[in-house]
């Protein structure tokens, strides 16, 4: 079943199908789940059912209403899209209460206490609420604490524990899983029948059992590049003792190869940062059947001492936090490959 274009959240579908028709639509959500598993299309589609003028059956967006011709083109003026711009670390204050010349006459949490403008709901929707600052949240917390009539606020983050308790204690909790690889698999064929690419059967399977069930990740190992270096990483993972100053020469060239900008670098190290630590993981509490040779023997050498492999998630998981502080990747890097290298040294410190 594809709710809207939506593989794969079938249970969270009829969850809100349910509240839907008892009326029970809450005012404020918090989506989470790992990264590139739809949940910000989730909110979206979500947004462009509540607000259709003439929904069908099931919380279906009728597609042909003047709301619907307005939320597919992005332009609808009672659905709030807000997102961190990729050069800030948190998402702005101006973002919800307008900028120094337009205090709380501009801002999310000025346009939703206006009268929605199709006689409708008005949904906001926060992607990154992973990087809510302090001072954002708290000028949400008030829009959240007393939501106008009929407002829906959808959140959109990773983990409950990223948000602050204030925050998450006033949203009912969405949790989102990965999706199963066929689920990968037949999206990202659908995705590049409609580019016009063609990506052969052997490509896509691997995608789909390679991607941790994210989206995101599936489409960036549909570059062949990233496959490659997706397989030269699990070999020096593998070899003991670890190779680290080639681990991080390695790494930093395939990071640096994604050219100057600094969003497609971060989402190569994302990438990176998302392989080795499903290897730790593996390697603790057992590898995922759907592994391929490469991903098997890393698993192995790193089971072999989980103590090691539980250091090396904990250095992994800083490092992705350095990298989303816009931290050198380059400085990054070298440290977190000096860890995985000498794991005791980081335990000891
Ligand atoms: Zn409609």
């Amino acid at each position: 079943m594809a709710w809207q274009g939506i593989e794969g959240h079938d249970a969270i579908v009829r969850r809100f199908i349910a509240a839907h028709e008892r009326g029970r639509i809450a005012g404020s959500y918090l989506f989470v789940g790992p990264p590139g598993v739809g949940k910000g299309s989730f909110a979206l589609a979500l947004a462009k059912s509540l607000t259709c003028q003439a929904p069908q059956p099931g919380l279906v967006a009728c597609g042909a209403c003047g709301s619907c011709v307005q939320a597919d083109a992005g332009s609808h003026p009672d659905i709030d899209l807000v997102r961190k711009p990729d050069d800030k670390a948190t998402l702005p204050l101006e973002l919800f209460i307008g900028d120094d010349e337009h205090r709380m006459r501009e801002g999310l949490c000025w346009r939703i206490l206006l009268r929605p403008a199709l006689g409708g709901r008005k949904v906001a929707v926060i992607m990154d609420a992973d990087h809510f600052s302090e001072e954002s949240a708290n000028c949400l917390l008030k829009t959240l604490e007393e939501p106008p009539d009929a407002a829906v606020i959808i959140l959109v983050g990773t983990s409950p524990e990223r948000q602050l308790p204030t925050i998450r204690s006033r949203c009912q909790v969405i949790r989102f899983t990965p999706l199963p690889a066929e689920v990968v698999r037949s999206v990202i064929e659908r995705e590049s029948q409609a580019a016009a690419t063609s990506v052969d059967s052997a490509t896509l399977d691997a995608c789909g059992r390679h991607a941790g069930g994210s989206l995101t990740r599936a489409r960036l190992l549909l570059d062949p590049d990233v496959t490659a270096f997706r397989t030269r990483l699990l070999e020096l993972l593998a070899r003991r003792p670890l190779p680290g100053v080639e681990l991080a020469r390695d790494t930093t060239a395939f990071v640096e190869a994604a050219g100057k900008e600094a969003p497609p670098r971060r989402a190569r190290m994302r990438i990176v940062i998302d392989e080795v630590l499903d290897v730790f993981r593996g390697a603790i509490r057992g590898a995922p059947e759907a592994g391929d040779a490469p991903q098997r023997n890393a698993v192995a050498a790193w089971a072999a001492d989980p103590d090691a492999a539980s250091s090396a998630i904990d250095a992994t998981l800083a490092a992705a936090a350095d990298i989303d502080r816009f931290l050198n990747v380059n400085v990054v890097i070298d440290a977190w490959t000096a860890v995985l290298e000498e794991p005791r040294l980081a335990r000891s410190g």
